[in-house]
């Protein structure tokens, strides 16, 4: 399996080595800066960072384009990856790639929570809690029929699925345990 971290801003190099843990020697990871690279990807990382200015490097470099493209592509958004994932931005005008059927709201957690841990129950990934970083993170304040919620903090969604696409609303690739990486290789993007 290809697996492609998008290298633009944000979170990239974090994700690259979370990534090199859960494909565990089965595939090829590699850093993309160009449209090009996209075509010979089984799957894609969005990593956290800032939305506006991934979305303005995407299209300034035609990234968008070659996404969209290739619809067998599976995508895992993390935070401002999550948002560029989304159909519709409830507190933004910006760009997104509208991929998934969801909403969400840009730093929606406040200003003295806007960093903050958590413990998730994701019954898709084991027992053990999964412990989540947010960083200004979004929330998805909307999922359509086909979307699957697989975690919330409090009532508010913020981890979900749709097909090939894995919207998340923290920072995954900020601790050791590479469970969800792993769900994303194994149950998400396997063909
Ligand atoms: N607040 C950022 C945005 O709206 C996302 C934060 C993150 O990716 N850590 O783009």
């Amino acid at each position: 399996m290809k697996v492609g971290v998008l290298a633009l801003q944000g979170d990239v190099a974090e994700h690259i080595a979370a990534m090199k843990r859960a494909v565990r020697g089965k595939g090829n990871v590699i850093a993309v800066k160009k449209p090009e690279q996209v075509g010979g990807l089984d799957a894609l990382v969005i990593p956290g960072g800032e939305s506006t200015t991934i979305g303005k490097l995407m299209q300034k470099y035609g990234i968008d384009k070659a996404v969209l493209a290739k619809p067998e592509l599976a995508i895992f958004g993390t935070c401002a990856g999550a948002i560029l994932l989304a159909k519709e931005i409830e507190n933004y005008e910006q760009f997104s790639l509208k991929l998934m059927d969801i909403s969400v709201a840009r730093n929606a957690f406040g200003r003295q929570r806007e960093s903050f841990e958590a413990e998730l129950r994701i019954p898709q990934l084991g027992e053990k809690p999964f412990h989540a970083v947010f960083i200004r993170a979004p929330v998805i304040t909307r999922a359509g029929g086909g979307v699957e919620v697989l975690a919330r903090v409090n009532d508010a969604i913020v981890l979900a699925r749709q097909g090939r696409y894995l919207a998340c609303a923290f920072h995954p690739e900020l601790t050791r345990d590479s469970r969800l990486h792993r769900y994303f290789i194994e149950e998400v993007a396997a063909p």
